[in-house]
């Protein structure tokens, strides 16, 4: 289930509902991708005609930020909570250890995504962390082959917003991954 602000869909699905959602999507080999909305990215969108497209092209729009939960409650809408883009990278993390299925992490500075791998290997020891690649390789071909031939589950993106989202549109096709979740600055937040 969906509401809408300023033209931005956002999800108001429990987070059991979405980790259900998201692992059938593994399960039946389905492509989805997970955004996080935040008022900020709302305002962004209403003067970048191709960011709302692109968020509203997204099978799962997480409502992170306070504001969406406020704006919800004003409109009488549904949604309970607040889920944080790095809460719900974690909450997948958690079940991917459980479940058996393998992420990657892609993004952030030359060596932050492995020492989050690290962090994450501490608290789920059973995660299978198929590879790291940071953020600033500018080779496109050797990315995609690199994510391909580690052949992840779950990939999280963390270039930033909107530059994550838009690579993700991008290259999904050419990435035999089922999840893509676009995460902004949670590797630099939970290596440090
Ligand atoms: N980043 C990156 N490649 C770039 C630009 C940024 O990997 O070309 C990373 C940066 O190192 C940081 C993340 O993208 O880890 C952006 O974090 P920020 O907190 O700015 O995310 P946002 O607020 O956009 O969600």
């Amino acid at each position: 289930m969906k509401e809408t602000f300023l033209g931005v869909d956002v999800s108001s699905s429990t987070y059991e509902q979405l980790n259900k959602q998201i692992f059938d999507d593994i399960r039946q080999n389905r492509q989805s991708m997970i955004v996080a909305i935040n008022p900020e990215k709302i305002l962004k969108a209403q003067d970048d005609p191709d960011l709302m497209e692109l968020l509203n092209k997204a099978d799962y729009q997480i409502p992170d930020g306070v504001g969406v939960l406020f704006a919800s409650r004003l409109n009488k809408g549904g949604i309970q909570n607040r889920i944080t883009g790095i809460d719900m990278f974690l909450t997948l993390c958690e079940q991917a250890a459980l479940y058996g299925k393998s992420v990657f992490l892609y993004g952030a500075k030359p060596g932050v995504a492995e020492q989050a791998k690290e962090r994450l290997l501490e608290r789920y020891p059973n995660l299978k962390v198929a590879g790291v690649l940071d953020g600033y390789i500018k080779d496109e071909a050797y990315i995609k082959q690199t994510i391909n031939e580690a052949n992840p589950d779950i990939l999280f993106v963390a270039l930033g917003s909107p530059a994550q989202e838009y690579w993700m549109i991008d290259n999904m096709k050419d990435l035999n991954v089922n999840i893509f979740q676009g995460v902004g600055g949670s590797f630099d937040v939970i290596s440090g």
